[in-house]
């Protein structure tokens, strides 16, 4: 694969390697117009006009760093797929939605999402050091290219506080590792010093895009707030390199535990080999390959979207071909705000009250026989009673009260012979 040597490239010619390594110089140093990515990429006319009617859709600024993984002169490179606008952003497909997962509108507060029980998605800033072009959060991320100011991050900390369920919350943006160490530390600090916040999550792009974001004071910085969790999302093999590894190493040996959360994308990543190589690559370099997230409905992707069949296809070929730990769960967001549905092969072929009769990724079918004394009683186990009354306060939503008797039946808000007995009455 044909990649830059970054000395050779005009736009970046004198360029100290202390600058390349500094990521304000990355993120300063971002390219923002067609007239710098043509010193960097090949680009025709018409693909310099798309870009340029595509910006009203969503900004482009790649940081120099991600742009030298690119191939200089194939279109097909997963890295400029990722990174550079095209006109195809400017359509909208007929299930497009501005925001398909309904963030905004389950936000109690501006940039806090409260979907889930026990933990919350806050939303710190619009800015990224690198515009995905395949973002789902579009319709914000590179709004103002700023992080959010201190009275809307203020209202987020304190809905979590005074939400005694919230177990954990996920930072997020835009990418929450653009804003600087010491704005960042307060957000954290504060958030940890919440006596019901047990840990804080990151989701960031920036071990892929902006690698040199990984300071080693970035590190001493979260190591104070254990547990810290990161999830970032490699999307192809080609952007584990040396740099990336090495971002990933320092968090590691940070003690921050990371998982990746791939988006599977036509054109890029939408082969279950390429992505069996992802999930193998990411063991390496300490990476859990915890999701691969169906793209979703936000418009101007449609061009990204696969069928759901293929997620499950990848799935098919991971399963028993390599280690467990390899294993993302694929998921679709549920368009509506429904949350992440995990989505995979069936297994579990027949069942009895004896018997179920399963399947092996060979295609064997196996038999496994219930125990005689197939029912649980829970009740009798060690301290039941606490852990019990402790999760039952904590959450007991959806399918549970139909488990635990409360209801016969969970019903459509309106089911239509609801309706019609209403008016009968
Ligand atoms: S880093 Fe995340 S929020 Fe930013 S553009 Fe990429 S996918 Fe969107």
């Amino acid at each position: 694969m044909p990649s830059l040597n970054r000395k050779e490239v005009p736009l970046w010619k004198g360029v100290s390697d202390g600058e390349w390594n500094d990521w304000k110089w990355q993120v300063a140093n971002r390219i923002v117009t067609v007239d710098q990515l043509r010193q960097v990429i090949d680009i025709d006319d018409d693909e310099a006009d798309a870009i340029g009617r595509s910006l009203g859709k969503l900004r482009m600024a790649i940081t120099p760093y991600y742009a030298s993984l690119m191939d200089p002169v194939d279109p097909r490179c997963p890295i400029r797929m990722q990174a550079v606008p095209t006109e195809k952003e400017t359509r909208l497909g007929k299930a497009d939605l501005l925001d398909p997962l309904h963030e905004d509108v389950d936000s109690p507060v501006p940039g806090l999402t409260h979907r889930y029980p026990d933990r919350g998605l806050f939303l710190i800033t619009d800015q990224c050091s690198m515009y995905c072009r395949h973002c789902t959060r579009r319709r914000h991320a590179g709004e103002t290219d700023k992080a959010y100011g201190d009275e809307q991050i203020k209202k987020g900390i304190e809905y979590v506080r005074r939400t005694p369920t919230f177990r954990d919350v996920l930072l997020s943006g835009g990418d929450p590792l653009t804003v600087d160490d010491d704005r960042l530390e307060w957000v954290i600090s504060e958030l940890r010093a919440i006596p019901h916040v047990d840990f804080v999550r990151l989701g960031t792009r920036m071990p892929v895009v902006c690698p040199q974001r990984i300071t080693d004071k970035l590190c001493s910085m979260l190591r104070k707030y254990h547990p810290v969790w990161l999830n970032t999302q490699f999307n192809h093999p080609k952007e584990i390199t040396k740099e990336s590894a090495e971002a990933c190493a320092r968090l590691a040996d940070a003690g921050v535990p990371l998982g990746n959360q791939s988006v599977l994308l036509k054109g890029i990543n939408d082969c279950p080999y390429l992505m069996r190589e992802l999930s193998q690559g990411l063991l390496k370099i300490r990476v859990n390959p915890y999701y691969i997230y169906q793209c979703d409905l936000s418009e101007g992707i449609e061009h990204f979207r696969t069928s759901v069949g293929k997620g499950i296809q990848i799935i098919e070929y991971l399963r028993g071909h390599t280690t467990g730990m390899a294993q993302p769960l694929f998921i679709v967001d549920a368009p509506g705000g429904g949350g992440k549905i995990p989505v995979g092969p069936n297994y579990v072929v027949s069942q009895s009250d004896r018997k179920v009769i399963l399947r092996n990724y060979e295609g064997v079918l196996t038999v496994y026989t219930e125990p005689d004394d197939n029912q649980s009683h829970p009740e009798d186990l060690y301290h039941w009673e606490e852990y019990t009354a402790r999760q039952r306060h904590l959450s007991r939503e959806g399918l549970i009260k139909l488990f635990e008797g409360d209801l016969l039946s969970l019903e459509p808000a309106h089911l239509d012979r609801r309706e019609r007995s209403k008016k009968g009455r």
